[in-house]
C-alpha cells in the first residue's frame, strides 16, 4: 500500500488551498448572509478549472483523476461549504452524469459550455414524493415522434435556479428512468419555490418544474429506461465528494477551535492546556483523518478501474458523521463565541449536516453496504 500522493496531485491541492484562502474564505460570511449564491464568482471559479474538474483536457477541462478531484473537493469544503457543494452539483453529478452516460456527440456539444463556466450544471433526480427511493420518481417523459415531452416537479435541485443546463431523471415507464439533457432556456422548464435551509446559505436550492417540456431525442443521456443504473455510478462517484467536502468542513471547524484554544485564556491558562479540550482536539482530528483515509481509498480504488462501490459508502457515512462531531466539538471548545457569527464554526455546524443527507443518507450508505456485505458472505 502507498500512502504517498503524487506530485501533481500536491500541486492542485496547494493551488486550490491558495485560492480558496485568498478568493473563498474572506468572503464566505458575507455570502452566507446574503443569502445567495455569488455568480460573480463564476468566472473566477472556471478561470482556475474548478468548473471542469473532471472534463477531459480535450473538451476544455481540467481532466483530474477521483484522488486528485477528492483532494480539491476538501480544500474546497475547508473555504466554503455552499460554494464547494455548488461546485459538487455542477462536477460530480451534472457533468458526472454527462461522463457516465453521454454519447461522443453529446459530450462534445455540452461539456465544453460547462466546463469554461458559461454555464452552470445541475442534476435532478429527487422528487417530492421520492428521495431514497429514487426510482419512484413521477416526473414522465412520454415519446412524441422524434421528440420527448416531460412534465413532473423536481425537489431540493442544488443550483435549480441558476444552472443554464440540467440533466433530468425522468420516468419512462413505472420504475425505469431515463435522463435528459434540458437547457435552462427551454420554455416548459423553469424554476419553482426557492428553499429556506438550515445551512448552505449562499448554496441555491430549488424546485423545478416541467410543464411540456419538450427536448429532442438527441437529448437523451443513455438507454430508455436504463437511467437508474448510471444514477447509481453517478452516485457512487458524487459520494466520494461529499465525503472529501465534508472532511473539509470538519477540518476548517477543528483548525479554528485549535488556534482559539491556545489564544483563550481561563482559570490563568490556555484552553489548550486542559485535558478535555485536547481530548476533543484529539478526537476530531483522528477521525477526520480516517474518515479521509477510507474516502482516497474508494477514490484510489476508482481510479484504478475497480468495484468502488461498498467502498464509497463507507466513506460517505463515516466522513460526514465524523465531520459533523467534529464541528460540534469545535463549537463547544469555543464556548459562547461559537455560537456566534463572528467565527465560521457555527456555520460549518449548520451546513456539515446536510452532508449526511444528500447524495444518500447515512441509512442508505448503512443498507448499501450491508447488501454488499451480506451478498459477498
Ligand atoms: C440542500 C439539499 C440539496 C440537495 N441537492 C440535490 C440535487 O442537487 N439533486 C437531487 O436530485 N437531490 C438533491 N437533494 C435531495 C437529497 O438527495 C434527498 O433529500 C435525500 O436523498 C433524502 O431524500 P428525502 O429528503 O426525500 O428523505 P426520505 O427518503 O423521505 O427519508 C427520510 C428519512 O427516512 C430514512 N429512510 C428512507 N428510506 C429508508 C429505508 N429503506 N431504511 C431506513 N431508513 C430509511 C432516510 O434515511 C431519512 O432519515 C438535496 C437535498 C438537500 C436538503
Amino acid at each position: 500500500m502507498d500512502f504517498r500522493y503524487r506530485d501533481d496531485q500536491l500541486a492542485v491541492r496547494d493551488a486550490v488551498r491558495a485560492f480558496v484562502r485568498e478568493r473563498i474564505v474572506p468572503r464566505a460570511a458575507e455570502w452566507s448572509e446574503r443569502g445567495e449564491f455569488p455568480l460573480p464568482l463564476l468566472p473566477e471559479l472556471a478561470s482556475v478549472g474548478l468548473t471542469g474538474l473532471t472534463v477531459p483536457t480535450d473538451l476544455e477541462g481540467a481532466g483530474l483523476d477521483a484522488l486528485t478531484t477528492a483532494l480539491v473537493a476538501e480544500e474546497l469544503g475547508a473555504g466554503d461549504g455552499s460554494i464547494a457543494l455548488t461546485l459538487a452539483a455542477h462536477n460530480s453529478l451534472c457533468i458526472g452524469h454527462l461522463l457516465t452516460a453521454a454519447s461522443a456527440e453529446q459530450k462534445a456539444r455540452w461539456l465544453p459550455p460547462l466546463a469554461r463556466g458559461d454555464r452552470l450544471g445541475a442534476w435532478a433526480l429527487t422528487e417530492p414524493g421520492s428521495g431514497s427511493d429514487a426510482v419512484a420518481a413521477k416526473t414522465t417523459a412520454r415519446r412524441d415522434g422524434d421528440a420527448w415531452v416531460l412534465n413532473g416537479t423536481k425537489q431540493f435541485i442544488t443550483n435549480g435556479a441558476i444552472a443554464g443546463f440540467t440533466v433530468v431523471i425522468a420516468a419512462t415507464a413505472d420504475r425505469r428512468l431515463t435522463a435528459f439533457g434540458v437547457g435552462a432556456d427551454n420554455p416548459g422548464f423553469r424554476a419553482g419555490k426557492r428553499e429556506q435551509k438550515m445551512g448552505l446559505h449562499a448554496s441555491d436550492t430549488s424546485q423545478l418544474i416541467l410543464s411540456d417540456c419538450r427536448v429532442t431525442d438527441a437529448d437523451r443521456i443513455g438507454e430508455i429506461g436504463a437511467g437508474f443504473g448510471d444514477v447509481r455510478k453517478v452516485l457512487d462517484r458524487g459520494r466520494i465528494g461529499i465525503g472529501a467536502l465534508a472532511i473539509g468542513l470538519g477540518r476548517a471547524a477543528v483548525e479554528t477551535a485549535t488556534a482559539y484554544a491556545k489564544e483563550r485564556k481561563q482559570f490563568g491558562k490556555a484552553l489548550a492546556e486542559f485535558e478535555m479540550i485536547q481530548w476533543k482536539l484529539a478526537q476530531s482530528r483522528t477521525e477526520l483523518d480516517a474518515g479521509r483515509l477510507l474516502i482516497h481509498r474508494a477514490a484510489s480504488l476508482a481510479d484504478r478501474g475497480l468495484p468502488f462501490t461498498r467502498a464509497a459508502s463507507e466513506g460517505k457515512l463515516y466522513a460526514t458523521e465524523a465531520a459533523s462531531r467534529a464541528a460540534n466539538a469545535s463549537l463547544q471548545v469555543l464556548g459562547g463565541y461559537g455560537y456566534l457569527r463572528d467565527y465560521p464554526v457555527e456555520r460549518i455546524v449548520r451546513d456539515v449536516r446536510l452532508m449526511e443527507i444528500g447524495e444518500g443518507t447515512s441509512e442508505i450508505q448503512r443498507i448499501v453496504i450491508a447488501r454488499d456485505l451480506v451478498a459477498a458472505t
